[in-house]
């Protein structure tokens, strides 16, 4: 819908297309929709949505947009076949007006460990993201002190786990029920074989779980800020001048000063 608005004319029924490839008129319907997913069976049920631009200046539009929004997904409810083993999303339309947009903070296509744990701060509370899988087909790492390439020579010779301390499948010893991997393994599957992507895949996976819950840990503790401080000391070995500015910018918008000791 996005990338063919141009083309499409909401009405409360959905959304009219011309066909990209013949011009023929199509209706594309929250029901339709519904049943699309069904039938391919995905995790995650994107409800249809009325979409604007997110910068656009019309206020009336806004709000019809968001309003229409909460009705379709009234009727995506009723169409959903499989609610017990199919998670169905709601959007929020409401563009950028803080009042229209009070539900569950959903942030899309986000991102690099930074970027969650910083996104969190200020008030995320759901990502998704291919970033982990595809930096792993490049034979890239996700690591506690930041990505590292494997597929680098200097890794040839380095028989320590992808991440110390990690508890993936890769990374476990063998003695604890996991594989044992090191660095210089994945560093000479990396460059012939797709396995090293998927050994990579699920050691990042895994990684950013593992940071999530973390994550969650000191929410519920009470200790972010201090969670925060100590992330970023280790990413960036307590150097604080290698901390990105918006980072650090963000933070302070909230009340979390990194640069304080
Ligand atoms: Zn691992």
């Amino acid at each position: 819908m996005v990338s063919l608005l141009k083309l499409a004319k909401v009405t409360e029924e959905g959304v009219r297309f011309l066909s990209p490839h013949d011009g023929s008129p199509m209706l594309l319907t929250p029901e339709h929709s519904m049943s699309l997913q069904n039938s391919i069976g995905s995790d995650i049920v994107m409800q249809l949505d009325d979409v604007i631009a997110v910068t656009s200046p019309d206020f009336a539009r806004i709000e019809e947009a968001m309003h229409r929004s909460v009705r379709w997904l009234d009727r995506c409810i009723a169409a959903h076949q499989y609610p017990e083993r199919q998670n169905l999303f709601c959007i929020i339309q409401g563009g950028l007006d803080l009042d229209l947009q009070k539900k569950p903070r959903y942030v899309m296509g986000v991102g690099y460990p930074e970027d969650l744990v910083v996104s969190v701060a200020l008030g995320a509370d759901m990502f998704d993201c291919v970033w982990p899988t595809r930096t792993a087909r490049f034979g890239n790492a996700v690591t506690s002190t930041g990505t590292l390439n494997l597929r680098h020579s200097s890794y040839a010779s380095d028989f320590s786990p992808i991440d110390e301390g990690c508890t993936c499948v890769c990374c476990k010893p063998a003695s604890a029920g996991g594989l044992g991997l090191t660095r210089a393994y994945i560093y000479h599957v990396a460059s012939k074989e797709t396995a090293g992507a998927h050994l990579l895949s699920m050691h990042n996976v895994h990684s950013l779980l593992n940071l999530t819950r973390r994550i969650r840990e000191a929410i519920i503790e009470g200790k972010y800020p201090e969670f925060l401080k100590e992330y970023f000391g280790t990413l960036y070995a307590g150097k604080k001048d290698r901390y990105p500015v918006w980072a650090v910018t963000a933070l302070q918008g909230v009340g979390v000063d990194l640069m304080e000791d």
